[in-house]
């Protein structure tokens, strides 16, 4: 109890927050994350998810794919929770700068954030890759097999598949969040794929909080750690 308060104390007294989180932050909506117990990387497939969410797979294989993609990785009606709306609050009140995120679901736009860098892109973005025509998330879910462009190409989402690289611009606007942040709070991640989980080396404050279901491999750099559900956490952080 002593932790949450001073995170609330700490929310209290801070004009520059800065929240980086991960699939933790959806799971209390719904969408399972990859490494805990009811996680993606425990169920059985044919093959193990960061080889169908690979570049050479999606490209060798785009049926099964996307039949993985389509089971698993969208969520139609999902909602964002406490912890989603927790920060959108933060930032209408001028207290959180930007949230940086390592999921694609869009759930941090539909809590009300605004701000919000997304390091592996997202489900509502896809491209044509012989035109490069736009489509949004419903030419995805409303076709079966691949999905394909009026123009007969395959479209490809525009989320950060295994093989691929971040993008830059989003990347190093992230590293000045961090770096001019007061207070950094690391949320719903395993901090264990890179090279976002680097980014909180450039955290320069005294006051880097985590709050995560299951330990990190970080959590002995933290000033704060909380052990708990980032929905409840924050939401009680943040009178929700
Ligand atoms: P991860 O699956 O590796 O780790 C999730 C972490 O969140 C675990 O440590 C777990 O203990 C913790 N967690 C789960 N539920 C929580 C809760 N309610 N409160 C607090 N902590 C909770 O996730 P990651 O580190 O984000 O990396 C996985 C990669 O997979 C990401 O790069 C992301 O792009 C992608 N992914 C995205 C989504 C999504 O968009 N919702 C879902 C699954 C995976």
């Amino acid at each position: 109890m002593e932790a949450e308060k001073q995170l609330k104390q700490w929310i209290e007294e801070s004009s520059n927050i800065v929240f980086f989180g991960g699939a933790g932050v959806s799971t209390e909506s719904g969408i399972p994350d990859f490494r805990s117990q009811d996680g993606l990387y425990h169920q059985q497939y044919d093959y193990p998810p960061e080889q169908i969410l690979s570049h050479t797979f999606y490209m060798k294989n785009p049926e099964e794919f996307y039949r993985f993609y389509r089971n698993k990785m969208l969520a139609p009606g999902a909602k964002p929770n406490k912890a989603h709306l927790a920060l959108a609050k933060l930032e209408r009140e001028g207290r959180l700068k930007a949230v940086i995120t390592q999921n694609i679901d869009g759930l941090h736009q539909a809590a009300g954030s605004r701000e919000v860098l997304e390091l592996h892109g997202s489900v509502h973005r896809n491209h044509c890759l012989r035109c490069g025509k736009f489509y949004g998330l419903e030419a995805i879910e409303n076709s079966s097999g691949i999905p394909r462009c009026s123009c007969g190409g395959m479209i490809k989402p525009d989320v950060v598949l295994y093989e691929e690289g971040l993008d830059m611009d989003v990347l190093n606007r992230a590293v000045g969040y961090i770096s001019r942040a007061d207070l950094l709070i690391v949320g719903g991640t395993s901090l264990t794929v890179y090279p976002a989980a680097g980014l909180i080396d450039y955290y320069r404050g005294h006051k880097l909080v985590l709050i995560n279901r299951d330990a990190t491999a970080l959590d002995s750099r933290a000033d704060l750690v909380i052990s708990g559900k980032i929905g409840e956490v924050l939401g009680e952080a943040c009178g929700l």
